[in-house]
């Protein structure tokens, strides 16, 4: 089925495609930006989804229209059964893809390869190894970095993301864009965005316009290229003349892209999240374990979806410290 279902399309007439499905709550690094300090509340382990259960749940959307799907975490890698649940979603007709931090990638290359995913995105918040054990609290540094090099050199596409924040990495930017030079990937700088427990507060932000007062301020006006973004693209893409990467901005602070949003997110317990910044949730693994049919609480779940940003439509909602509280950590929705 190519079309999407109506159980996939929301009272803003909003179809979704894209299942973004997190495998695990645990992570082998701890940015400050997406744990607390003292960790998450993990779900108790028989309540995370089995491999057949993701793989049932999935073939559920991609049998409702989802044609794309997003494997993350916590660190996705890092479950024991990671081969078996690509293996399995590789059967389905989507295009796989996932989300890591690459400290273990190298051990994947094959299996990712296998089973049809060539699209990966890492996570990569400083160019500096001491500042990357800063925020990540791990001594990973040199193998994320090499890591990307050799999924470039094993022909992935590969996009990096930086989440931007005050005083840290900002002065990095111009790095960043700089390592696209002679690298076939795209960086893109993320809007530190509000979650429970990252003591999120606007001025910490490094906003879409202020990347491009660094961009502009160290690059002429014509050397400057705006591309095309994709549809459904949650990012404002860009590209250095001449230079093989490209550079992006995911601005959900600042300008939020909801109007094209086709996103829906499923936790590693089962449950649906309409929108990364809804405080609620539908769960989906109790009614399938249920044996009853999860069509009905998608459809519910979908159709109530809230126009801006879980209901925080101005840049004072999302301020409003309750308003966030109850959602999830980053590391708990699956990013
Ligand atoms: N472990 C994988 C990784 O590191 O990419 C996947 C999970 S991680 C939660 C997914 C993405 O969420 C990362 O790119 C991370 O930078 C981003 N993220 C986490 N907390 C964030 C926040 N408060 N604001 C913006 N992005 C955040």
């Amino acid at each position: 089925m190519t079309e999407v279902s109506k159980i996939l399309q929301d009272s803003h007439g909003r179809d979704h495609a894209y299942l973004r499905i997190s495998l695990i709550e645990r992570c082998n690094l701890r940015c400050t930006y997406c744990m607390p300090e003292e960790g998450v509340k993990l779900s108790p382990k028989s309540s995370l989804m089995t491999y057949e259960e993701i793989y049932e749940i999935a073939k559920t959307f991609v049998d409702n229209g989802v044609t794309k799907i997003r494997l993350t975490g916590g660190e996705p890698l890092i479950r024991k059964d990671i081969p078996i649940i690509l293996e399995k979603l590789a059967t389905l007709p989507v295009e796989l893809s996932i989300t890591s931090n690459a400290v273990i990638i190298d051990k994947y290359i094959d299996v990712l390869k296998a089973n049809g995913v060539n699209k990966i995105n890492v996570s990569l918040d400083s160019l500096d190894e001491g500042k990357f054990k800063h925020i990540t609290r791990r001594h990973e540094f040199k193998k994320v970095y090499n890591n990307i090099l050799l999924l470039v050199k094993e022909g992935f596409t590969l996009k990096v993301n930086a989440v931007l924040m005050k005083g840290f990495n900002e002065n990095e930017i111009i790095d960043f864009i700089n390592f696209t030079k002679d690298l076939p990937v795209s960086v893109r700088f993320i809007e530190f965005m509000p979650f429970d427990g990252n003591k999120w507060d606007m001025s910490k932000m490094i906003s879409y316009a202020e990347v491009m007062r660094y961009v502009h301020d160290a690059f002429a006006e014509d050397e400057v290229e705006r591309l095309q973004d994709a549809p459904n693209d949650t990012s404002k893409n860009y590209r250095i003349k001449g230079y093989q990467g490209s550079f992006a901005i995911i601005s959900s602070v600042t300008n939020p892209f909801c109007d094209s949003c086709n996103r829906l997110r499923l936790t590693a317990n089962g449950q649906l999240k309409n929108c990364l910044f809804s405080s609620t949730e539908s769960d989906l693994l109790t009614t399938l374990r249920a044996g009853k049919p999860i069509e009905p609480v998608i459809q519910k779940a979908v159709w109530a979806k809230l126009k801006v940003r879980g209901g925080m439509d101005t840049l004072k909602k999302l301020q409003e410290p309750e308003l966030h509280t109850n959602n999830r950590s980053m590391t708990a929705i699956g990013g």
